[in-house]
């Protein structure tokens, strides 16, 4: 009987003058911004993906489409609740997260801590079952060139009865 599953998720946002830059749930003082139907926060979004892997359920486009204005400007932690609840209803809960941001600015590391709690409190964990860690893409490509934010995460989702 499988009681372990592992998910990964990706996203990535461009960046835009005007914008909050919000990741994690966390605002961050930048001059740019992540662009987006909802708050943009990708790396909220990279971890839902991954949840949603885990089971198979298809991907946070299918449950919250930029296309319904419903979304639109949504909090995006609001959104990761949704999706917790829907992994426990089928019998699951998160046994760990892994992150990684690739931003070349701001330098991120600072907020880390803040966001770390922040997803744990939305998702009924404790701070270390939350990794995130955080790169520059060594001023290569887009993200290099500072035209956006990527993140890729992965969950490991243990069953319920395990627990
Ligand atoms: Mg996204």
């Amino acid at each position: 009987m499988t009681t372990i599953r592992i998910g990964n998720g990706y996203d990535i946002h461009q960046l835009s003058p005007n914008r909050p830059l919000i990741l994690g749930g966390v605002e961050i003082p930048h001059s740019l911004g992540l662009l987006g139907h909802s708050d943009a926060d990708a790396l909220t979004h990279a971890i839902m993906d991954a949840m949603l892997g885990a089971l198979s359920l298809g991907d946070i486009g299918h449950y919250f489409p930029p296309t319904d204005p419903q979304w639109a400007g949504a909090d995006s932690l609001v959104l990761l609740a949704k999706v917790n609840q829907l992994i426990q209803k089928q019998g699951w809960q998160v046994g760990n997260i892994d992150s990684v941001v690739v931003a070349e600015r701001p330098k991120l590391k600072p907020h880390i801590s803040t966001m770390r709690d922040r997803l744990a409190a939305v998702l009924g964990l404790a701070p270390n079952q939350v990794g995130i860690k955080a790169t520059t893409n060594e001023k290569l490509g887009p993200v290099g060139r500072e035209e956006g934010i990527a993140v890729y995460a992965v969950a490991l989702l243990v069953s319920s009865s395990e627990l």
